[in-house]
């Protein structure tokens, strides 16, 4: 941490298990006399704040009740302004998918400070519980972190190019939109029988998994009701998901399958 304290943490408070925390993210919990905490955030991590602490959730999960965006960067600064010490807690990794850029560009507006202090990111937290790793160099080039959820009139995703990338796709926010995705896919020349490893509340006590392939993909979504948050990785690296797996069994089309039971 800097010798100055910023006004404003951005925090990732990881995917879930609270020991995915970092020291550095309880460290500033300690400080905070104010949390704007997102709803994917396990509430357990909340321990490392002082007893004075206020705690608000903005969570905007998809589908539900949402705090607009525009309004949790307003808070922020207010917050800051009224010289309080501001933890902006988020989900994973707050780098990743989380809007970070737009309350940095409030935050900066007001001339205050920020610290942004990195989390585990779902992705990785989902490999883990498969047992793999996220890159394998015979499989493939890295990894490609990507939305399922595009900015309204962004671009599409162009899947032709990470394709020819040969890099695993770690696939965010895609549990509602799998057919769209899968067909996008195979329209881009994917295999069939490209591997996939699906993970929901990595790392979360209630935490569900599935291997397919990416013919099978949305099937399998639908029939196993595999819920959000959910991480799908697909690509070579993932081909050895079925061998690191513990007490799965080959499904009626001949597929390994296991749900993780905890
Ligand atoms: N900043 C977060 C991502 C927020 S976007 C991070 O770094 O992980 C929200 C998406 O993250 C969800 O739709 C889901 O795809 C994924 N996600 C978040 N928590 C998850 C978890 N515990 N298990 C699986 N996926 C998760």
């Amino acid at each position: 941490m800097n010798n100055k304290k910023p006004t404003v943490f951005i925090v990732g408070a990881g995917p879930g298990d609270p020991e995915l925390l970092t020291l550095k993210a309880a460290r500033a919990l300690a400080f905070a006399d104010v949390v704007l905490i997102d709803d994917l955030v396990n509430p357990a991590v909340l321990a490392h704040c002082p007893s004075t602490v206020r705690i608000i959730p903005v969570g905007k999960r998809g589908g539900c009740v949402s705090t607009p965006q525009s309004f949790i960067n307003k808070l922020i600064v207010k917050e800051a302004q009224h010289g309080n010490t501001v933890v902006r807690l988020k989900g994973g990794d707050p780098a990743i998918f989380s809007r970070a850029g737009e309350e940095i560009a409030a935050i900066v507006e007001a001339r205050l400070t920020y610290e942004i202090v990195p989390g585990i990111t779902s992705a990785s937290a989902a490999a883990a519980a498969c047992g793999v790793p996220l890159t394998d160099r015979a499989a493939g080039h890295g990894v490609a972190f990507v939305t399922g959820h595009p900015a309204p009139g962004a671009p599409p995703v162009d899947w032709a190019a990470l394709l020819a990338s040969r890099v695993t796709l770690a696939l965010y926010m895609v549990v509602g939109r799998a057919a769209e995705i899968v067909a996008a896919l195979q329209a881009a020349g994917a295999a069939e029988d490209v591997p996939c490893a699906v993970v929901a509340n990595a790392s979360g006590e209630n935490a569900r998994q599935l291997v397919c392939t990416l013919a099978t993909l949305t099937h399998r979504l639908i029939a196993e009701e595999i819920p959000s948050p959910a991480i799908v990785m697909i690509g070579e690296a993932m081909a050895s998901v079925a061998l690191s797996t513990v007490g799965e069994h080959a499904d009626a089309s001949g597929e390994l399958k296991r749900v993780q039971k905890r």
